[in-house]
């Protein structure tokens, strides 16, 4: 049966996360797929144009240690053991393509907003998985502003 071997779920580990991760666990299921997670963290100073005058390393660390805690819950609910969960410095677009890449992954999942208008002009992350995708890209839709 055609399907996927290797699916890897992105989470910005926002509330919307956990659509995301329930629909691509179930996808894994029904396909039998090997499941890996990837979080990016974005260093501030990359966030903010590299322009903050103070150390941010503790604030950084911080941030480091909330997303590894979430990520590790997270995979304790999914059953994705810690050699399957990925947590990255860098911009989500490109992490997420690389992370693909080395594992070999054949199938991406990512929330999108659908947004419109300005939002859209604006970028998402979903875009820009999207963009220059050379695999199979599934955007799960988890609401835009303003949609109950
Ligand atoms: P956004 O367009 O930033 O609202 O995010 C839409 C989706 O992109 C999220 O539901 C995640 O699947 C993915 N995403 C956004 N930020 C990250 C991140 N830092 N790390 C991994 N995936 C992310």
């Amino acid at each position: 049966m055609p399907g996927y071997d290797r699916l890897l779920l992105a989470v910005d580990l926002t509330e919307e996360s956990n659509v995301v991760s329930s629909k691509a666990s179930e996808l894994a299921d029904l396909f039998s797929s090997e499941l890996h997670i990837v979080h990016v963290l974005e260093p501030i100073s990359l966030a903010y144009g590299g322009d903050v005058p103070m150390d941010l390393s503790s604030v950084q660390e911080q941030i480091h240690e909330q997303a590894q805690a979430h990520l590790t819950d997270l995979g304790a609910a999914l059953g994705v053991p810690k050699d399957r969960q990925h947590l990255i410095f860098g911009r989500p677009e490109n992490e997420i393509h690389r992370t693909a890449e080395s594992i070999e992954a054949d199938l991406i999942v990512v929330g999108s907003h659908g947004r419109a208008g300005l939002a859209l002009l604006l970028g998402s992350t979903a875009n820009g998985v999207l963009h220059g995708a050379t695999i199979d890209v599934l955007a799960v839709h988890v609401g835009s502003a303003g949609e109950s």
